[in-house]
């Protein structure tokens, strides 16, 4: 097993013990805030394909995802366990992004780490009008602050920090 491999495993562990952990009130808190990260990055995400992000991201062959080794936090792979979808395997042998499969991210947009749905690149953000730009940044402090509510909400500062490290 890799070096990666092993801390993926060992955050995937520290997140479900930590989530375990939650009380009754805690928990239902987490899926309350993680449900609502996944409806606004998908809001985001429609914001920005409504000026072709797609063709874009595709013409530029998809530069901003080729390293983003440390892109999946703990937070991350809380909205996994608290909605209850699948969690994909890393591709940790690609040479590139290791959630960057042949056809895409390895997470629909709804489960994308911060860093990843918040960036647009100028080819995108210069097409939005002035007031959908405003739109997504707002949406994106909204979303900085969910991030740190619920890293909050866990015990023993188990959501916080890194999965990966060099
Ligand atoms: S996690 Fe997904 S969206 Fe983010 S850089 Fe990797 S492939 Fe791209």
């Amino acid at each position: 097993m890799t070096r990666y491999e092993e801390l993926w495993r060992e955050g995937v562990r520290r997140v479900t013990a930590g989530y375990a952990l939650l009380s009754r009130a805690d928990r239902e808190q987490v899926d309350r805030l993680c449900r609502s990260m996944v409806a606004r990055k998908e809001a985001m995400q429609a914001l920005v394909a409504r000026v072709d992000a797609a063709s874009h991201c595709a013409g530029c062959g998809g530069a901003c995802c080729v390293k983003g080794k440390y892109h999946v936090t703990p937070v991350d792979l809380v909205v996994y366990l608290a909605t209850g979808a699948e969690l994909f395997a890393p591709l940790f042998d690609n040479g590139l992004c290791p959630y960057l499969a042949p056809e895409g991210c390895l997470m629909p947009p709804g489960y994308r780490p911060f860093n990843c749905i918040t960036f647009n690149c100028e080819l995108i953000e210069d097409q939005l009008p002035e007031e959908e730009v405003a739109l997504f940044y707002l949406w994106e402090s909204e979303l900085r602050e969910s991030y740190r509510q619920l890293r909050a909400l866990f015990p023993d500062r188990s959501a916080d920090g890194p999965l990966l490290k060099d």
